[in-house]
């Protein structure tokens, strides 16, 4: 979360040592200075803002992208064609910003960028990229240290479930290691990561002697990997140490995979949150509902009333803006009002996200089936490790398979035996379903791999969904 210059990078490539120096050296600063001063700023702001009234958040989200809008039309050529003859400062509610600003797709996105860059770019700028798990990965800027904006929102989120920044200790089970690694620590950031990679009872046994050293209390991860971890746990019957809370993101959250956290984790506090690399939403549950709050000091966030699609504009991208950007994930329900627990002014409230809308498969029979109804058969898999559907005709489904180790591939034909015979049910007699097992499936630079991997268009669906 800290930003080093281009020199400086050159230098930590080249000397992995000194890189390690730096951290320890960085891990001895006093707090305020470790986490900068534009993240105490927003972290500030926030619980400030969070006891506003509907109206106060309204009006600084118009005021800011008032703001917005006029930096981009002065330094984007894209964002001067796009809002050519529209004055920002008449841009006085979200109805006139939709009836003025167009949507923007990921297409027009990547084949614009070098338009839509401002002129006068500032040289510190941060880069950015999408994992590239789900097509293409995206390449753009953040302003200056506007991480810092960034870790403040989520750690605002995560103080819902106890965590203090600058003092909770975190273990990451997401992203990926150096090659061969098992266990990477980050003093500087009160924060180990441990490899998703690996869950296998030896290393799950190795992660809770590193986590009990570290004093480790908050567990942070895609939920797939963390679900994995809590079943090694049960199956092992390893002394895990418990944390305070389990903080998940990045991926849906399934039901199943929120019962076998628990069923590892019976204590902790479970938290979600989505966000996105492009910074235009995030959104987290609160203390008493599992339910999206969308931030909107970060973001201004709109729903496509025909599919659900998100469409959301970072508010505080001057230097390449995402304005009405259309997400590709999409919300299945949704509420304009706000939460009654917790009374914060957020809006909006997503009840249940769709995810990826690459995640469905289709069934001559059935039609659209979204992925989460399609774990359930999965539950009872205990040989085989990983799973991926891959469809490309209609009535053609791949299932391929990781082992969890070559000892148990006779169990592992028995069990999938029975979870085909399931998603037959499931998907109807007419489609046809296949086995492959497979080594491992490509995954992206964020180590997360796509578990269902369609070529089919699934617009349509949400589409009839809506009508
Ligand atoms: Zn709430």
């Amino acid at each position: 979360m800290y930003t080093v210059s281009v020199t400086a990078k050159k230098i930590l490539q080249r000397f992995p040592r000194i890189k390690r120096r730096a951290a320890q050296l960085l891990s001895l600063m006093p707090l305020s200075a470790r986490l900068g001063r534009n993240f105490w700023t927003w972290y500030a702001f926030y619980e400030e803002s969070e006891c506003w009234s509907q109206e106060q958040m309204a009006a600084y989200q118009i005021s800011t992208l008032q703001h917005l809008l006029t930096e981009l039309k002065g330094s984007s050529p894209y964002y001067r064609d796009l809002l050519l003859g529209v004055d920002p400062a008449s841009i006085d509610s979200v109805q006139r910003f939709q009836q003025f600003v167009p949507t923007q797709t990921q297409t027009d996105f990547s084949s614009q960028f070098e338009r839509i860059v401002a002129q006068n770019l500032d040289r510190r700028v941060e880069h950015s990229s999408t994992s590239g798990t789900t097509g293409k990965a995206m390449q753009f800027y953040h302003p200056y240290r506007d991480g810092e904006r960034e870790w403040a929102s989520v750690c605002h989120q995560w103080k819902r479930v106890g965590y203090i920044p600058g003092q909770s200790r975190r273990v990451e089970f997401r992203g990926l290691l150096s090659k061969g690694s098992l266990v990477e620590e980050f003093p500087h950031r009160n924060m180990i990561r441990c490899s998703i990679l690996h869950l296998g009872h030896e290393h799950i046994r190795v992660y809770a002697e590193v986590i009990r050293r570290n004093k480790i209390n908050f567990i942070h991860g895609y939920p797939s990997a963390v679900a994995l971890l809590a079943d090694g746990i049960k199956t092992s019957g390893i002394n895990f140490p418990q944390p305070e809370a389990i903080l998940l993101a990045s991926e849906m959250v399934l039901d199943w995979q929120q019962q076998r956290i628990r069923a590892a984790f019976p204590e902790a506090r479970i938290f979600a949150h989505y966000g996105c690399a492009q910074r235009t939403v995030i959104a987290g549950w609160c203390e008493y509902r599992q339910e999206y709050h969308v931030l909107p000091l970060y973001g201004l966030t709109e729903v496509d009333p025909e599919t659900g699609e998100l469409i959301a504009t970072n508010l505080h991208n001057t230097v390449n803006g995402f304005v009405r950007f259309r997400m590709g994930d999409a919300a299945l329900e949704w509420s304009a009002e706000p939460c009654p627990d917790c009374g914060r002014p957020y809006l909006l409230r997503i009840k249940e996200l769709a995810g990826r809308l690459e995640d469905y498969l289709y069934a001559p029979e059935r039609g659209w089936i979204p992925s989460a109804i399609m774990t359930f058969p999965l539950k009872s898999l205990r040989a085989v490790g990983e799973i991926q559907f891959v469809q490309k005709e209609q009535d053609e489904i791949v299932i391929r398979y990781i082992l969890k180790s070559q000892s148990q591939e006779a169990e592992a034909a028995a069990e999938l035996q029975i979870a085909v015979e399931k998603f037959q049910e499931m998907f109807g007699r007419e489609m046809n379903l296949s086995l492959q097992r497979v080594d491992s499936f490509e995954r992206g630079a964020t180590g997360k791999w796509k578990w269902i991997v369609s070529e089919l268009d699934r617009w349509n669906y949400l589409r009839e969904r809506r009508e």
